[in-house]
C-alpha cells in the first residue's frame, strides 16, 4: 500500500472553530484509509468535528482520530479513531490519549464501543469492577437521542458516565439508583454486529438491571475510590491560577478569547479574574477545576439544562455524581464548606 510519509513522525492537524467534514477529509487526502474503513463495513461515528488528527506510526500515517474540541475551555471529547487492521497493537489510541491529557486536557469519549472499552482496560485507563461492569477513568458522553431507560428519559439530554456493562454492550448511569431509574446507550452497529449485543440486550430484565443496581448501592465506597484512583494516575496537565487567569494587571490567553467570544467588557473580565483568584485562595476551586469555572463565570446563560438527575450540584442545582471532586457545570470543589448558604 502507498501510505503517505510524514518523516519526522509529526502528526498533521486540522483545527477549526467551524466545524470539519471527516468524510471530505479522509475522501481529499486519505483515500486509502477512506477505502479501508469502507472495506471492513465501519459506519463512522461522527461526520463532523472540529479537531482532526492524523495517526502516524513509523513515519507512515495509519489512521485518524477526530475531537468535538472547544478551543477556550481545552475540551476534547473523542467522536471517531481509526486505525488500519495492520498497524493495530501498537498502543497508538493509548499514544493519542495521553498526549491529548497532556498537551490539553483529559479527553472524553463519545459513544465508545466494546472494543474501545476493552482497550481502556488493557491500558489501565479502566477497571472491571465485577464480571461486566467497567469503571473509566474517562468519561462516556451519550447523545441524547441514543440514550434509553428503563423509566422515561427526555430525550434531549445528554448523558455522561464512568461506567460501562459489557454484557448489555452500554454505557450505564444511574439517574436515580434509590428509584432504580438507569439510562444506558443505544447498541451501536460494531456491538451489534461483533458481540451481538442485541441478543444479549434481550435477556436483559429489570431483573438483571436490579442486580447492578444492588452491586452499586453494596459497593458505594469502592466503585467510588476505583474512579479516583483511576483519574489520580492520569498524566493530565496541571494549570496554575496564573496560567489561567493571567499574571498582575494582565488577561491570560483564555481570558482574552473569552472577552472576543462572548462579548464581556474588560470591567466584567477583571472582576470576574479576581472572583477567580479568591475563589482559589479559599479552597472553593481546585487546580483540575480552574478552566470550568472559567467558562462558567464567563457564560451569561446559566440555565439548568439537565434535569432528569437526583444528585444535584448545590451552588449550580446541575446533575453531580457522589464520585466528582468538583461540579463539571460550576467548577465549584464539593468537599468546599464555607460554612455560610449561597
Ligand atoms: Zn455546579
Amino acid at each position: 500500500m502507498d501510505y503517505l510519509i510524514r518523516p519526522q513522525n509529526t502528526q498533521k492537524v486540522y483545527l477549526s472553530e467551524k466545524t470539519l467534514d471527516v468524510d471530505d477529509i479522509l475522501k481529499s487526502n486519505y483515500d486509502y484509509i477512506h477505502d479501508a474503513i469502507k472495506k471492513e463495513g465501519i459506519i463512522l461515528k461522527a461526520h463532523e468535528c472540529n479537531l482532526f488528527k492524523e495517526l502516524v506510526f513509523d513515519s507512515k500515517i495509519v489512521g485518524f482520530c477526530s475531537y468535538d474540541f472547544s478551543r477556550q475551555f481545552i475540551t476534547a471529547a473523542l467522536n471517531n479513531i481509526y486505525v488500519l487492521p495492520e498497524f493495530r497493537g501498537n498502543n497508538l489510541f493509548l499514544k493519542e490519549l495521553k498526549k491529548t491529557m497532556v498537551e490539553y486536557n483529559k479527553p472524553s469519549i463519545v459513544e465508545p464501543t466494546r472494543l474501545v472499552v476493552e482497550l481502556l482496560i488493557r491500558y489501565g485507563l479502566a477497571e472491571k469492577i465485577s464480571d461486566s461492569l467497567v469503571a473509566s477513568s474517562l468519561e462516556f458522553i451519550i447523545p441524547g437521542d441514543h440514550v434509553l431507560s428503563n423509566h422515561e428519559y427526555k430525550s434531549s439530554e445528554e448523558l455522561s458516565t464512568h461506567f460501562y456493562d459489557l454484557k448489555m454492550s452500554a454505557s450505564i448511569h444511574f439517574l436515580d439508583i434509590d428509584e432504580g431509574v438507569i439510562a444506558y446507550s443505544s447498541p451501536l452497529n460494531y456491538d451489534i454486529i461483533h458481540h451481538d449485543c442485541l441478543s444479549a440486550r434481550d435477556e436483559m430484565n429489570e431483573e438483571y438491571l436490579d442486580e447492578i443496581r444492588e452491586f452499586f448501592i453494596k459497593n458505594d465506597v469502592e466503585i467510588k475510590n476505583a474512579v479516583r484512583n483511576l483519574e489520580e494516575n492520569l498524566p493530565v496537565k496541571s494549570y496554575s491560577i496564573e496560567e489561567i487567569v493571567g499574571v498582575e494587571n494582565e488577561f491570560s490567553y483564555y481570558i482574552e478569547s473569552l472577552i472576543d467570544d462572548a462579548h464581556v467588557t474588560y470591567d466584567k473580565a477583571f472582576e470576574i479574574k479576581q472572583q477567580m483568584i479568591e475563589e482559589y485562595e479559599e479552597g472553593k476551586i481546585l487546580k483540575e477545576s480552574l478552566l470550568i469555572r472559567l467558562a462558567y463565570l464567563f457564560d451569561e446563560n446559566k440555565d439548568v439544562t439537565i434535569k432528569s438527575h437526583t444528585d444535584k450540584c448545590p451552588h449550580c442545582k446541575m446533575p453531580v455524581d457522589n464520585h466528582d471532586k468538583y461540579c463539571h457545570f460550576c467548577g465549584i470543589n464539593l468537599n468546599y464548606n464555607s460554612g455560610e448558604s449561597d
